[in-house]
């Protein structure tokens, strides 16, 4: 198990380039000292996950991050934007990471059924959390049981890019939020979409994502997964300025081991 892993590991490093990005240019979440993915713990395995949108307020007792959640119109109403909109930029979102690994997102009406639920802080801090909950399997190792995803309804948001990276975009927040929500952490301060930083000089995923998301459950079935990762790019391999974003302020994504930044 531990060889495996660490020879994927290794495998994926070849096309990785340093410069600001880290080495390999993602994270994975790692949460009471193991890796963290939905369903099967097995590197490469792939995984359905539904979701669905609060609809009352959802409480859970001992949540590091969302542990008050209310619907999410409370955040993206005073913006302006509507629930169509919203919904729409969330499932793009997800569709996201599912076009490029072997992981599918299906939204359900019950949020009591849904393995990720979105909402907004019932007690607002930061811009955005994702709180991840961790359950045993018959493998052993512990697979994710829930996460939740809550967006500030205090902070001002936005649906695309317009250079003003005080207001954040909802689809971009939520991708990451997303992976957060599937096991990947922060690789660095910029240059990919888990960067804690909030930026706009790309959109999607960036290749450090697509090689995290695919390292856990395996690359999109039929899919060249490393094909089109800069689509939508508009940096080249460079420097990015770490210091002309705004920091994501998402840093807490789980239970335990609060990251600082
Ligand atoms: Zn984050």
């Amino acid at each position: 198990m531990r060889a495996t892993h660490l020879a994927a590991v290794l495998l994926l490093t070849g096309s990785a380039w340093a410069g600001d990005r880290t080495f390999l240019g993602f994270q994975l979440l790692d949460l009471e000292n193991q890796t963290v993915k939905w369903q099967s713990p097995r590197m490469g395995e792939g995984a359905a996950v539904t979701y669905a949108f609060a609809t009352e307020a959802v409480d859970t007792p001992g949540a590091r991050n969302c542990a008050k959640l209310v619907p999410p119109e409370k955040a993206y109403a005073p913006s302006h934007i509507t629930a169509e909109q919203f919904r729409h930029e969330a499932a793009e979102a997800f569709r996201m990471w599912e076009g490029v690994a072997n992981i599918t997102f299906r939204e359900v009406r019950d949020p009591r059924a849904a393995n990720i639920l979105i909402g907004a802080q019932g007690e607002p801090q930061g811009r955005a959390f994702t709180n991840v909950a961790l359950k045993g399997s018959t493998a052993g190792e512990k697979t994710i049981e829930r996460s939740l995803i809550c967006l500030n309804p205090r902070q001002p948001w936005k649906v695309g890019f317009d250079g003003r990276l005080q207001v954040y975009d909802i689809r971009y927040t939520i991708a990451h939020e997303i992976g957060h929500a599937i096991g990947l952490d922060h690789p660095s301060a910029a240059g990919e979409l888990m960067s804690y930083r909030y930026d706009e000089r790309q959109k999607g995923l960036q290749s450090g994502d697509t090689k995290g998301v695919v390292l856990l459950y395996g690359p999109k079935p039929g899919a060249s997964p490393y094909a089109d990762i800069e689509t939508g790019s508009i940096s080249a391999p460079g420097t990015p300025d770490a210091k002309s974003g705004s920091r994501f302020g998402i840093g807490e994504a789980h239970d335990k081991a609060p990251r600082s930044r």
